[in-house]
């Protein structure tokens, strides 16, 4: 209860508006008690996959141009997600300084469930990153998983450079660079920048192996509970942009 506030009969049209959203009250003396205030942002929580993803995109416009709302980081935000976690997204991001998801995608405490890794790899000997992401959909009923990749991630530059030149990295440096390989190897003779076609490639990469992940994620796309997306976030424009 101690995060319950006081409404007086004064407030109530605010509070009946409140009421429409899900809130709930005990009468109290002249007063109402507001046993739980629901924000009209908290009720617009998307239902969906596909207004979970909306959700997110429209997040990433606002901060394209600087429209930011930067929602939900109140004191009563805090508290409320204290009790209980209810993120719409899952984002496997890229460790990169300079792709926070919470502020490139303009959202709340609470609203996204982030895992980070340096290129943003699926690596079927990291349960780290696998478990992370079903208990996300699992437990705390994220419906869309975004596999986000970024412009000049290093990661994939040196997977490009042990592509190319068999070069060696020091310690577990070497097995991330190794997993992305596959995908540079993939687009190694395309045209355009190859740099830039294995992030797309390595971010489709992730994509397959997390809908092909058995017993959990697969069944959750298959029974279209889950999305599973891959994006593409440029550093100068600020842009996420589906790739796949
Ligand atoms: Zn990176």
């Amino acid at each position: 209860m101690q995060d319950s506030k006081f409404i007086s009969r004064r407030n109530f049209v605010r509070v009946s508006g409140a009421a429409a959203i899900g809130a709930s009250f005990i009468k109290f003396g002249d007063d109402l008690l507001l046993v739980r205030e629901a924000s009209a942002e908290q009720a617009s929580k998307p239902k969906t996959p596909v207004e979970a993803l909306k959700k997110l995109m429209e997040g990433n416009r606002r901060f394209v141009d600087s429209l930011k709302k930067s929602p939900r980081r109140t004191v009563e935000v805090r508290k409320e997600v204290a009790q209980e976690q209810t993120p719409f997204a899952a984002i496997l991001a890229c460790a990169d300084s300079r792709v926070a998801p919470e502020i490139i995608f303009d959202q709340g405490i609470g609203d996204l469930f982030v895992v980070r890794v340096a290129g943003n790899v699926v690596n079927p000997s990291n349960y780290g990153v696998l478990g992370s992401l079903e208990f996300g959909v699992l437990a705390l009923g994220a419906s869309v998983i975004m596999v986000l990749g970024h412009s000049r991630c290093g990661a994939v530059a040196g997977a490009i450079e042990g592509v190319q030149k068999g070069t060696e990295f020091p310690g577990s440096i070497n097995n991330i660079v190794n997993t992305i390989g596959p995908a540079v190897e993939a687009v190694k003779d395309e045209p355009g920048d190859l740099l830039d076609n294995s992030i797309v490639s390595n971010v489709k990469l992730g994509v397959d192996k997390l809908k092909g992940s058995v017993p959990v994620l697969a069944d959750k796309v298959r029974e279209g509970k889950v999305k599973i997306v891959g994006a593409n976030y440029d550093l100068f424009t600020g842009e996420v942009k589906i790739v796949t």
